[in-house]
């Protein structure tokens, strides 16, 4: 066993081969003991012990489980408690107690929350009217909209890689707290890039300011400094883009590691390379343009979020990828699903985002779905593919201790579909329940709210008898 032990250090030292699970220096995991109670977000931070979710037991009787893990679908049925996880039971026993509420499932497909790793929640329909686009109560009220096309897609949580404001923070916190119904949001804040780079190409300087969506820095130490900035907000991630120098880079993912987040980068050209040398952990989309960048992120343990679907829209309702200084190469669909299948080739780890902007969200669950065809267009079997969508995206967020396989101790995100997605994916769209964090979110495939439940009444010499 030791001599075994040996060899895999030896030959991971040699050949480079990534540990997905390496421990990062700065993760405060290491500073926590497992029954220290922490935020369920990448900041993990300590809160005030006790219960969470949902009072009382749910059970989902019966069903075909897809955990997740790589296992095939089984009979069985899932046990929660609260917001976890507590057992998965075989299909023939009813080991639950007797006033759990209990949902039959049969026949249907039990599987982990989706996870969305590319959304930009308050970004406008339309970027023709400069006042709404940038006023953001309307940008919290379209942020609230998206969040049910996601959920009622069967996604329960959102990494938002650029947004306005604190909005994508007040999302997150209401969801958390159950107030609106959406997927979990890990938000970015503000995407942080130079002047005149990735998403203030073609945009005039008053709409970038005003939205807010977008942090402009220059030299390291004003890198460094947006990055705290993101951090203040409450940010679970942080994102970055081209242009930068390698000092700006290097201090900007400097930064985020030892504040303890990951760093997800839209680059173009040789910035990617860069990028993988300044320790970034993940490359969105499909551009990473050399043999050499491919390996160096291979070697590194650097993931992609490739997506691959805003382009094809892109492509079908534009012709093209026009204008845009930061993508000074020649873009394809077909050139972007080889990327792809290089990417898989060269054994890096892909995760699933859509990158909806504008209207597309309207969209859903579609280009969801069709990412995940690429993905099979790409060599991935169909379940290999569900597992990029759950597992892997919860190990690229930085929440694969808590989400991404129903497993006892998971927290409970979990979908129900009428169907097999496992062996037909359009069948995703068949969502019948979405569990998150314990809560039925969606019921007989739309957003269910409760009736509100009143608080006891207050006392007051005032009100009506029946109310004191
Ligand atoms: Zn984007």
């Amino acid at each position: 066993m030791k001599m075994k032990a040996l060899a895999l250090i030896l030959l991971t030292a040699v050949l480079g081969v990534p540990n997905w699970t390496q421990e990062r220096p700065q993760d405060r995991r290491r500073f926590l003991d497992p029954k220290t109670q922490v935020s369920d977000d990448p900041r993990r931070i300590v809160v005030k012990p006790g219960p969470r979710g949902p009072e009382g037991t749910l059970v989902l009787r019966g069903g075909r489980i897809f955990d997740g893990t790589g296992a095939p679908a089984h009979e069985g049925t899932l046990v929660i408690e609260r917001n976890k996880i507590v057992k998965i039971l075989p299909a023939s026993s009813s080991d639950w107690p007797k006033d759990a509420q209990v949902i039959d499932v049969s026949g249907k497909t039990v599987l982990p929350g989706l996870i969305d790793l590319h959304t930009h929640l308050t970004y406008p329909l339309n970027e023709e009217n400069f006042g709404l686009a940038s006023n953001e109560a309307d940008a919290t009220l379209r942020g609230a909209e998206k969040l049910r096309y996601f959920i009622e897609s069967g996604i329960t949580s959102v990494r938002d890689v650029g947004s306005q404001g604190d909005v994508p923070f007040r999302l997150k916190e209401w969801v958390r707290e159950n107030r609106i119904p959406g997927p979990r949001v890990f938000p970015a804040g503000a995407f942080i890039t130079g002047e005149g780079g990735h998403s203030t190409e073609n945009t005039p300087d008053e709409l970038i300011l005003r939205m807010g969506a977008t942090r402009l820095a220059s030299g390291p130490d004003d890198w460094r400094q947006a990055v705290r900035e993101q951090f203040h907000k409450g940010a679970d991630v942080i994102k970055l883009g081209s242009h930068f120098s390698a000092e700006e880079i290097k201090a900007a993912v400097t930064e985020a590691h030892e504040l303890g987040l990951k760093v997800t980068v839209d680059s173009e050209t040789f910035y990617i390379q860069r990028a993988v040398e300044a320790g970034a952990d993940t490359i969105e989309h499909p551009l990473p343009r050399s043999e050499e960048t491919i390996q160096l992120m291979a070697r590194k343990g650097v993931a992609a979020d490739p997506t691959l679907i805003p382009y094809q829209i892109i492509f079908d309702e534009w012709g093209g990828y026009f204008g845009s200084t930061s993508r000074r190469f020649t873009f394809s669909k077909d050139a972007n699903l080889e990327m792809l299948k290089r990417l898989r080739k060269a054994g890096i780890k892909c995760g699933v985002g859509t990158d909806l902007i504008l209207h597309w969200y309207r969209y859903m669950p579609g280009p969801y779905i069709r990412e995940l065809k690429n993905f099979v267009d790409a060599g991935w079997s169909v379940p290999e593919a569900l597992v990029a969508a759950t597992k892997t995206n919860s190990e690229i967020l930085d929440m694969d201790d808590r989400l991404g396989t129903l497993q006892a101790g998971k927290l409970a995100d979990v979908l129900v579909v009428n169907g097999k997605p496992d062996e037909n994916l359009d069948d995703l769209a068949k969502v019948e329940l979405v569990v998150r964090d314990g809560y039925q979110v969606v019921v007989g495939g739309h957003v269910a709210i409760p009736r509100h439940s009143a608080e006891k009444a207050w006392k007051s010499a005032t009100a009506p008898a029946e109310m004191k």
